[in-house]
């Protein structure tokens, strides 16, 4: 029996009782009116006492009762006693989150609605130079890099913002801001000074060992030249050597070229200027025509008069990269497209060929240093491999980007997507 129909039983039995005593003594009235006052008066004790109890917070044990109050009590002491052990999880949890990230060598800082900090870890205060009195201040008080608040304000996923520590130049920060709830976000910054120097240090090592190799391959290439010339009993073996001795000395010369354009890429600044795109690609693509000493295989189309705010040097660099590799890589005869026009916000240089195509696993690659796909080097077909690592560097540093599309056996298309920002 439940503890309701007790208490209802046990109501109903005194009811029945005094019904029987009225038969006694009369006044069955006045005896329900005394009963019901009786139980009214029981029940607003009961109440207060329920009252009392959850006043004091609940924490010691529940008041004597029974029927459906103990009940009541049971059920409130169940709830909480379930409650508290939530709570005690739920702490648990938060301060091992807060240990692990106190714990991370990278920096991590809360930051609220308005960019105020809400807290950070240890590492912040290394890495950053927060302190604790720096809680609720707006972060772009602190640091006040103007790229530091540009990024800020933008807030983009996926971008990463590379800038010396606030209070150290020599230490370079990669800075990278996670939005996790509407108005809440979260600033992580990774010291990577260890990297760029590392970095650096490639840099320079391939710049000089680019610029000891200049003098002695020219030495070697003008001696080689001679023998060529002198070359008068026309020793099958003798032609043979000096000529594979001069093509490999020739790329030799090249491959130090390119690695040391690209070192001059990564590393200082370019001179703007608006070049004149119209005139430079038709000088390109009769340059490169004339170098295949073939009827012209490409089809020029100029079908914007847009040009470009950037360096003309690196973007004829760039640009008649591409036109040669479209020669390179497709078949004697066929037509290569070079057409330059506007999309939306853009303006886009699209270099058609219809080559072997490129496997879509190599796409991503074929971008990076020294990488040549195997076909290529099948082929034997003359290169460093360096190319595209170039135009890809000269077009970012247009804030413009290399996209390529290709199908096996039907041909590639590399379009130079200009941004609006560079259009003069
Ligand atoms: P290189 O031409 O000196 O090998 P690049 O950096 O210019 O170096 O090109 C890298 C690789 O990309 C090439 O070896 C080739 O495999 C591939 N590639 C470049 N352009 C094309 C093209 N138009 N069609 C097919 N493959 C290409």
């Amino acid at each position: 029996m439940t503890f309701w129909n007790k208490d209802l039983l046990h109501l109903t039995v005194t009811i029945i009782l005094a019904a029987i005593a009225s038969g006694f003594i009369g006044h069955f009235l006045y005896l329900l009116l005394i009963i019901c006052i009786a139980f009214i008066l029981r029940q607003a004790f009961l109440l207060n006492q329920l009252e009392q109890w959850l006043k004091s917070g609940a924490k010691s044990n529940y008041p004597a009762s029974n029927g459906l109050w103990e009940e009541i009590y049971y059920h409130i002491f169940r709830l909480k006693k379930a409650n508290k052990k939530r709570k005690k999880q739920l702490s648990r949890i938060i301060e091992q989150f807060r240990k692990s990230t106190a714990a991370l060598p990278d920096a991590v800082v809360v930051l609220g609605e308005n960019d105020e900090i809400s807290w950070f870890n240890d590492a912040a205060k290394q890495i950053l130079s927060l302190k604790k009195r720096d809680l609720g201040q707006r972060i772009p008080n602190l640091i006040r890099s103007p790229a530091f608040i540009d990024f800020l304000g933008k807030k983009e996923a996926n971008a990463i913002l590379s800038i010396k520590a606030p209070a150290n130049d020599k230490v370079t920060l990669q800075i990278k801001i996670v939005t996790y709830d509407q108005g809440a976000h979260l600033l992580v910054a990774h010291d990577v000074t260890f990297l760029k120097n590392i970095e650096r240090m490639r840099k320079d090592f391939v710049d000089n060992i680019s610029h000891e190799l200049r003098t002695p391959l020219t030495v070697l290439k003008g001696y080689l030249e001679t023998l060529e010339d002198m070359d008068d009993d026309h020793s099958p073996l003798l032609t043979h050597s000096l000529h594979q001795m001069n093509n490999q000395t020739l790329r030799m010369q090249h491959l130090v070229d390119d690695l040391l354009l690209l070192a001059n890429l990564e590393t200082q600044k370019t001179k703007s200027h608006c070049v004149e795109i119209n005139p430079l690609l038709k000088q390109i693509c009769q340059e490169s025509s004339a170098l295949e000493q073939l009827n012209s295989r490409i089809e020029l189309f100029i079908d914007s008069d847009i040009n470009i705010l950037g360096n003309d040097q690196e973007l004829r660099s760039a640009f008649s990269n591409l036109i040669v590799n479209a020669l390179k890589y497709s078949p004697e005869e066929s037509i290569i497209t070079v057409q330059w026009h506007q999309a939306g916000q853009s303006v886009i240089l699209d270099i058609t060929d219809l080559g072997e195509g490129i496997p879509e696993l190599e796409i991503p690659k074929i971008t990076e240093r020294f990488y040549r796909s195997n076909a290529q080097r099948e082929h034997e077909q003359h290169g460093t491999g360096l190319g595209l690592a170039i135009v890809k560097h000269t077009l970012s540093r247009h804030d413009a980007e290399l996209k390529i599309t290709s199908e096996l056996g039907k041909g590639s298309c590399f379009s130079c997507v200009f941004p609006r920002k560079r259009f003069c």
